[in-house]
């Protein structure tokens, strides 16, 4: 029986595994290091957040994304591209994590006292607390229209469609968002003709938060926390999940859908020059044809693509993930299925923890990105660690306001 398996190898899954065990908690990590970033992001492809808003936390030193590049003389001028960030996470897993255990897990038994979590190949281990950190992949979201459409000529921008193979094709886009925006950029570059289709008025321009924190000094760094999710004065709010959690449900939602209202970087702006924009629009029909696809409009005008790729986003729902069975789906108290979390990421069964956007509804939009594995790492950490009576010894980064009080009552 050991005492905590994560199931994630990307940057929730680190850093929760990294703290736990320095804490002295034994902890089996299963998951292949991050492939969400290495398999589901086209070539190409820069983080959208910040650099200093990117790091995986760890309990130890000298781990930071700006520390890695900085030591290979790579620190970008502008955005990140992901291959860094990539090469980041798998140093960091290789130095911090080296025994992961790549294997996918098919399900999680509950038991007397803990849990039986069940590896590809029919291997059982048993553990007394068990944290999902398995983060968005398999949440991708087609809107209705597509439901019925093949996938040689519609997929998901968490397919991984890759830009150079669309060259001298008609590509549709549907999204607003910096993934719409930023494949139609990538594709256009590759020599694709391509049209974005949204529903927003308008493109909602990000200008980096980061360099006006930079700029304005220490009243920058007050009203820009380092989390760089939000803008003020909501940004506050999210950069502190142990307050966003005591807010009323109701708020809680506004202020993430509020935060997570589709947005895109200002640098991707003179990169879709080239791209047709065709705003206000809704799809009601998608009909393919042959091998292309013809998609009816809510103007009555209609386009043909050769494909068409949904950068429509991600909803969280539990009762997607397969390894959740019946039994454990109907313990789990939940809420437009994400699930409701104590302050140690605990779920309605005990033992059994959820990190990363699924704990948004508890914790704030901060856990759908990097930036709030410093706070979760370390409140997961403290009450695993309480509850079997062990003094932890992570640190949380100064921003993350996980006070001691946090601690304490873990
Ligand atoms: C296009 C795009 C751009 C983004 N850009 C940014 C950005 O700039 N900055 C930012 O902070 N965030 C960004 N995000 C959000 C990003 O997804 C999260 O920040 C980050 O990946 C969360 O890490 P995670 O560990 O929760 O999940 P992931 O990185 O998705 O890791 C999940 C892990 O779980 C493993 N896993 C899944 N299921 C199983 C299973 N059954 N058994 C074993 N292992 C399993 C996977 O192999 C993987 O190792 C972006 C998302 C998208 C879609």
């Amino acid at each position: 029986m050991l005492e905590t398996i994560v199931i994630g190898g990307g940057p929730y899954g680190l850093s929760a595994t990294t703290h736990l065990r320095k804490a002295g908690v034994e902890t089996k990590t299963f998951g292949s290091p991050m492939s969400f970033w290495r398999d589901h992001t086209p070539a190409g492809m820069m983080l959208r957040s910040a650099l200093s808003a990117s790091d995986i936390a760890s309990p130890d030193p000298g781990t930071t994304l700006a520390a890695y590049l900085g030591g290979r003389g790579a620190v970008p001028e502008g955005p990140v591209p992901v291959s860094s960030f990539v090469d980041y996470g798998t140093w960091f897993q290789t130095r911090r994590l080296p025994d992961i255990d790549r294997r996918h897990i098919t399900e999680i038994l509950a038991e007397q006292d803990g849990f039986c979590v069940v590896a590809e190949d029919g291997e059982t281990f048993r553990a007394k607390r068990v944290v999902v950190a398995t983060g968005i992949a398999g949440f991708a979201h087609r809107p209705s229209a597509f439901e019925y459409a093949p996938s040689s000529l519609v997929s998901h921008s968490n397919d991984n469609p890759e830009p150079a193979r669309f060259r001298g094709r008609r590509v549709g886009i549907i999204g607003s968002g910096q993934s719409a925006i930023e494949t139609a950029a990538l594709m256009s570059e590759a020599g694709a003709e391509v049209e974005v289709i949204m529903r927003a008025a308008r493109i909602r321009w990000l200008h980096g938060a980061v360099s006006l924190r930079d700029q304005l000094g220490p009243l920058g760094r007050v009203m820009f926390p380092r989390t760089d999710v939000g803008s003020p004065p909501l940004n506050q709010v999210i950069a502190r999940p142990a307050l966003f959690r005591t807010l009323p449900a109701a708020a809680r939602v506004s202020i993430d859908r509020r935060t997570m209202r589709a947005s895109v970087a200002a640098w991707l702006k003179p990169r879709i020059d080239g791209v047709r924009l065709s705003t206000s629009r809704t799809v009601v029909r998608a009909e393919p044809r042959n091998d292309q696809i013809g998609l009816a409009l809510d103007d009555a005008s209609v386009r043909k693509f050769d494909h068409v790729v949904l950068a429509t986003g991600f909803r969280i729902n539990l009762a997607r993930l397969a390894f959740l069975n019946r039994e454990l789906l109907a313990a789990l108290r939940r809420t437009a299925g994400y699930p409701h979390l104590n302050y140690g990421f605990e779920s309605s069964v005990k033992g059994l923890h959820f990190i990363g956007a699924t704990a948004a509804y508890s914790f704030g939009s901060v856990t759908r990105f990097v930036a709030g594995t410093t706070y979760s790492a370390a409140a997961l950490s403290a009450a695993i660690c309480s509850s079997s009576r062990r003094v932890p010894n992570t640190v949380a980064h100064p921003e993350s306001a996980l006070t001691s009080e946090d601690l304490t009552h873990a």
